[in-house]
Parts: structure tokens; sequence; C-alpha cells
């Protein structure tokens, strides 16, 4: 018999719930939220545990645990991605839906925040267990989901392919061509232009305006992006378009460093052909992964994983801006210091939501059975980009506080006050 086994605990990891919840503290501080609306927020909506019985190709049933958490449906369905992995666990994705409800309200988009996550290491799985793990999860799921109740997208381990198998089951069970119900799917079933690299465009635009205000210069500037997948490969591209020098880059293989700048087009290149990495890439030197982070350059895009700028590095950073491409990279202890040191974070919550931006762009075509331009998608992004980050900038300045907390200041007024109009539930 194979047992699951459980993943070796992160050494030192905060708990990614309680730094989302300190944050969330301290801005509802700061607002003077009242205790009702507090207790309503601070706890997620709904969170269900499913167990998925699997028949893998060597024809065992092997059972997964998946999660589906709804944070918020306050103003209006929960949206959130969800994440193949091994380590995925239940404080992680409870944590990420709270995000996920800032974050759409940071956009000013009609969503709530939800996640979702399977115990599993798609790596390791053929495409047809993969199919069959996700349409089980959708089928155990299936009175969750709905274009007006919840709708999921990719993260983590997943991606269009998912996607489709995910409208596809949800689809056969109501009878009918349900779009709508999932977002990030692939082009020629109803997924939108522009969504592949929207959270890196995102990045790109609030790194831009967060250089304007610092008056930084981004011919003049330089940048270290970590992690190279979709969000850190599209916002190294569209920084050095507009001027950036992107000194280092990072994946799982190792990190790359070039005086000159990275070749970055020439990277990702590189990337799509070694199967989505830069191991073996000879357009830069070799360097130590944590010394990435704490290099002398203006601009730091953390675009990898949770909890990579901790109190163990964040004395050592150089940077004068960071752009959080990731969610939670920066660990709750963290933020003080950085803080202390005067440099400007733009937080996970406005830089990387870009990408549920177009999400909502795509659920739109969908329901109106019309297809956008491109440029049309990417002209609504950047407006709403950049009115989500003078919002907080402004909140930044009237209350005196990092940006980070001033985008848990404006999403969570947002949230309030749509609560108070609705009177409650
Ligand atoms: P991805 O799987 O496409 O890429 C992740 C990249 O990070 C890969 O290059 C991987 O090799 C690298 N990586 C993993 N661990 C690393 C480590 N320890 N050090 C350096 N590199 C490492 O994922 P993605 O979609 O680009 O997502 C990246 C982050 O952005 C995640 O935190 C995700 O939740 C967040 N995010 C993604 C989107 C989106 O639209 N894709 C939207 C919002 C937020």
């Amino acid at each position: 018999m194979m047992l699951y086994k459980e993943p070796a605990p992160i050494k030192d990891r905060e708990n990614p719930f309680e730094s989302m919840m300190s944050r969330f503290n301290v801005a509802a501080e700061v607002l003077g939220l009242d205790e009702e609306v507090y207790n309503v927020l601070k706890s997620p909506t709904r969170q269900v545990i499913v167990n998925i019985p699997v028949t893998m190709d060597d024809g065992k049933v092997r059972v997964f645990e998946g999660f589906r958490v709804m944070h918020s449906n306050i103003l209006g369905p929960s949206k959130g991605g969800i994440r193949y992995a091994p380590d995925v666990f239940l404080d992680e994705v409870k944590a990420l839906a709270a995000w996920m409800t800032w974050k759409c309200a940071v956009v000013d988009i009609p969503y709530g925040g939800a996640k979702g996550g399977i115990i599993c290491d798609p790596y390791s799985m053929s495409a047809g267990e993969i199919e069959r793990l996700t349409r089980a999860y959708t089928n155990s799921l299936i009175d969750i989901f709905g274009p007006d109740r919840d709708i999921p997208a990719p993260d983590m381990g997943t991606g269009p392919r998912e996607m489709a198998w995910l409208m596809d089951e949800y689809s056969k069970t109501r009878g009918s061509t349900e779009h709508a119900v999932v977002t990030g799917k692939p082009l020629v079933l109803g997924g939108s232009l522009g969504r592949v690299e929207a959270t890196g465009r995102g990045v790109m635009v609030s790194a831009m305006a967060a250089m304007e205000k610092l008056g930084m210069d981004p011919n003049k500037s330089t940048a270290v992006v970590q992690g190279f997948g979709n969000v850190g490969a599209w916002a190294a591209k569209l920084m050095a378009e507009r001027g950036v020098k992107i000194l280092g880059i990072s994946d799982v293989s190792g990190a790359y460093w070039n005086d000159n700048g990275i070749d970055i087009e020439a990277a990702i290149e590189y990337k799509n052909e070694h199967n989505g990495r830069l191991e073996g890439y000879k357009g830069a030197e070799m360097m130590d992964p944590n010394e990435l982070l704490t290099t002398k350059v203006d601009v730091l895009v953390p675009a990898a994983v949770e909890d990579v700028i901790t109190i163990h590095n964040v004395d050592k950073i150089q940077a004068r801006l960071i752009v959080e491409g990731a969610n939670g990279p920066t660990s709750y202890k963290a933020d003080s210091i950085i803080n202390e040191k005067g440099i400007m974070v733009v937080p996970d919550i406005l830089a990387n939501s870009g990408g549920v931006t177009v999400s909502y762009f795509e659920w739109v075509q969908n329901r109106m059975g019309f297809k956008w331009t491109l440029q049309r998608v990417n002209e609504r992004a950047e407006r709403i980009m950049n009115e989500a980050f003078e919002r907080v900038y402004a909140a930044s300045q009237k209350y005196n506080v990092p940006m980070r907390i001033a985008a848990y200041i404006v999403a969570i007024d947002k949230v309030a006050m749509t609560y108070k109009y609705r009177g409650g539930f």
C-alpha cells in the first residue's frame, strides 16, 4: 500500500495565513474597521476538503487530497486559481484565497477571492492521470464552481490544459457549454488574448509607475528577476523593452548573471527549447541564487515562490524598489526592516493583479460571446493597473503607511463598504 507522506516542514517558514492576517490586522486598525466587519472578513466563507480517488496508469487507485477555499463572495463570485503541488496545504490555500479577495478589491473588479489546490506532483504524473484527477476534482466540487458562484483559474502546476478539462467536465454535467466557469483557458476554447502575459505585464506597469514616483529613469536602472516562469519571464521581457537592464534572472536550476544585461529574448527562447528551464544557458554566468536577491541593483522582482525575502536576508537587500510578481514573497517579519530601510514595495496584491484583471476580461468576453482585440485587452488592463497603483499610492500618503498596508486599506475599505451596502448576509 502506498501512503501519502507529509511534506517536510520548511524551516523557519512563516505560516502564510498568519502572515496575511498580520497585515490585515494592521490595515484594519489604521482604517478603524468595525468589529462586525472584521469578524466577517477574518475567516474564509467556506473551506472544502475533498478526497479524490483516481485510477493511475498502473491500474491502482490512489486517493488525492484537494482543497477549495472561498474566502469571500461579498464583491461577487469568488475567483482564484488551482495549485497542483506536493506540498500545498490548507493554510497556504486559505492565505492565497484571502489575497485574491484583496487583489480583486484593489483593482476594483466584481469578484471575491478563492483558491484551490491538490496535493500531488504533476511533474511525475502522466497527462492521462492529471486529466482524470482534474475531472474528478471538478466533479467533487460541481456544486461549488459556477460562472456566478466560484470561478477557478490556473496557478502553479496547472495551465490552460487543466482549465479546458475542468470546463469540459463542468459543461457535461450541466448539459450546456459553460465557457465562463473558468478562466485561463486555451484561446480556441474561449481564452482571452493577452491572458498569458497579463500578470508579467501588470508587474511591468506597476514597476514603471513606482519608478516614476521614485524619480528613477528606467533607461538608467538595473533589475533582477527571481523566477523565470510565466510571470518572471514576461515581466523581465517587458521591463527590458522599456529600457531596464536585467542583470540577473533565476529559476529552479540556479541563478544567472550578466554585467552587460541578460538578453531576455534569447533566455526565453532557450527556456522554451529546454523544458521550461534555464539549465545550461550560456548567455550569463552562474551565481549563488541567494545572492541574486541581495546584490546591488535598483529593482528586485521576486516572481517565483512565497517567503523568499525573510528576516534571514532582508538586512542585505540593496534594491530601492521591490515589485512582487509572486504571491507572498516577503514574510511578515521582514516588512518592518524593509520599511526602515526605506525600500518601496509594490505589494503582491497590487503588482500581480494584472492576471486576475485579464481573467475578468476573459469572463466578460465569454458572457458577451464576443472576443476583444489584444490592443483592447492591454489598454484596459494597463488603465486598471495604473488607476489601482494611484489609489494605493494616495492611501499610502493619506495614512502615512507603506504601500503594502495601503493596498490592504484600499481593499478592505472597498469590501467593508460593499458589505455594509449589502446589509450583511
Ligand atoms: P511558473 O510555474 O510559470 O514559474 C515559476 C518559476 O519560478 C519557474 O521558473 C521556476 O523554475 C521558478 N522557481 C521555483 N522555485 C524557485 C526558487 N526557489 N528560486 C528561484 N526560482 C524558482 O509560475 P508563475 O505562474 O510564473 O507564478 C509565479 C508566482 O506568481 C507564484 O507565486 C504565483 O502564485 C504568482 N502569480 C502568478 C500569476 C499568473 O497569472 N501566472 C498571477 C498572480 C500571481
